[in-house]
């Protein structure tokens, strides 16, 4: 949607909006907004709203602490959670520089840089993601406990699922706010749903999948529950993915189309070039100590390899017809920052094509059980552990090429330390639920 400001501005006072929400996330992912009066929309247009930076995680320093945000008229929609006398309307904004200069740091400037690689090469990238989660009892006072709201797994029904409600007025709020959900379903944990909403183009995915997030906690804490994105918040059951399903427009033609056994050349070098540098940016894509207890079970994967409709691999192209046609990587959970996941997939796809990269052969056999044949061994894994995954991101030109270099040391910097906090932790079980659990 191409919204100007003056018809945003007209909506606004139409539709009885009082509060605006100008929304970001930080190089975590988290999401975060300063809330200004309807009447300040102009000003918020113009010159932008200043913040304080250095209190934003990974943003600047004391020293140099202004930033501004300006909104970007094409993401307004009013949060149906909220009164809707005296509404509130939300928007993702674009951070500045006092200078007016594009503020590095920000997902969105560095997810834009890589759609303008794309586009510089002829192609548009589209994006749809699958995002799974668990819904938790909160206690007493209100705090959220390891409790799933219900035993029930795998498309299980009423009486055994108890989330078909809060999935229904999930998926009600994400119509309102112009998301469109296609499909939700319960999972196969105890408590574990997903909501699948249709592709879109890049920037507009990442934004909808934080829209999602706060929706989904939400929506929950409305119904008495609490919905955790953790990646693995119950050991021995199913964890948290996030699959990224990912396209590429040619001349307005989907060059993943493919007749079932071959696919178009520059299909296979993304998919190539994304499997090269998977475990560079797997800290980026699975960014918690506790992301990498997911891996290898429960149809999480755990080798960099490739499939059709086998789900142990690290992507998969699914049976899909024509514009559905796709590759699905598995591995990236929704703890991550998806303004940085995508960015960083579109980047390492395209580098691919530019190399002419072949595509391995597929690995058509489970890769999740015991091995028998030998076939696994001279498999490559991703790293195991958030240290291992911070110290390949170090050693990455890769990277290094494709995202300023102060965010890379902020980010994984913190990551470092979280890593280490946790291996010397005494109970490391406790250390991530008090770390990451809320
Ligand atoms: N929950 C699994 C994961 O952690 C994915 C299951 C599925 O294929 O939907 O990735
Ligand atoms: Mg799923
Ligand atoms: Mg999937």
């Amino acid at each position: 949607m191409n919204t100007t400001r003056s018809e945003v501005l007209q909506f606004v006072q139409e539709n009885d909006v009082k509060f605006i929400r100008l929304a970001f996330c930080d190089i975590f992912g988290t999401l975060k907004n300063i809330a200004i009066m309807s009447s300040e929309l102009p000003r918020a247009f113009e010159h932008g709203i200043s913040f304080d930076a250095s209190a934003v995680q990974g943003f600047m320093n004391i020293e140099e602490s202004d930033l501004l945000l300006f909104p970007d008229p094409s993401t307004i929609t009013v949060l149906p959670w909220r009164p809707q006398q005296g509404r509130v309307a939300r928007f993702f904004c674009d951070i500045r520089h006092p200078d007016g200069r594009p503020f590095e740091g920000d997902g969105r400037t560095v997810l834009g840089h890589a759609i303008e690689r794309a586009a510089q090469l002829g192609y548009t990238c589209k994006i749809g993601s699958e995002c799974e989660f668990y819904l938790f009892e909160l206690d007493a006072d209100g705090n959220p406990t390891l409790c799933p709201q219900d035993h029930a797994g795998y498309l299980d029904v009423s009486p055994m699922d108890r989330g078909e409600n809060v999935r229904r007025e999930i998926c009600l709020s994400l119509e309102e706010m112009g998301i469109a959900p296609e499909s939700s379903h319960h999972e196969q944990g105890p408590g574990q749903n997903e909501i699948d909403f249709h592709y879109g183009d890049a920037l507009a995915a990442a934004d909808n999948l934080a829209s999602f997030k706060s929706v989904v906690k939400a929506v929950a804490l409305q119904n008495g529950l609490f919905a955790s994105f953790l990646p693995k918040p119950l050991k021995n059951v199913s964890g948290s993915g996030l699959h990224i399903n990912m396209s590429l427009f040619r001349d307005g033609a989907n060059i993943f189309r493919t007749d079932g056994v071959t696919h178009c050349r520059d299909a296979e070098s993304f998919i190539a070039g994304i499997l090269r540098r998977v475990c560079e940016i797997t800290v980026f894509l699975n960014p918690l100590t506790n992301s990498y207890h997911r891996f290898g079970s429960f149809e999480a994967p755990k080798y960099v390899t490739w499939s059709h409709q086998n789900r142990s691999p690290l992507i998969r192209i699914p049976a899909a017809k024509g514009e559905y046609s796709r590759m699905e990587l598995r591995s990236a959970d929704p703890a991550c920052n998806p303004y940085f996941a995508f960015a960083l997939l579109i980047f390492a796809g395209l580098e691919g094509i530019r190399d002419g990269l072949p595509l391995g052969e597929p690995s058509n056999f489970d890769l999740l059980q015991v091995d028998l044949s030998g076939r696994r061994k001279e498999l490559e894994k991703l790293p195991e552990t958030l240290g291992a995954a911070v110290e390949l991101a170090r050693q990455s030109a890769f990277l290094r090429s494709v995202l300023p270099e102060t965010t890379i040391d902020k980010y994984l910097d913190s990551k470092l330390a979280q890593w280490r906090e946790y291996s010397i932790a005494e109970d490391r079980e406790l250390f991530e639920r008090n770390t990451y659990f809320e």
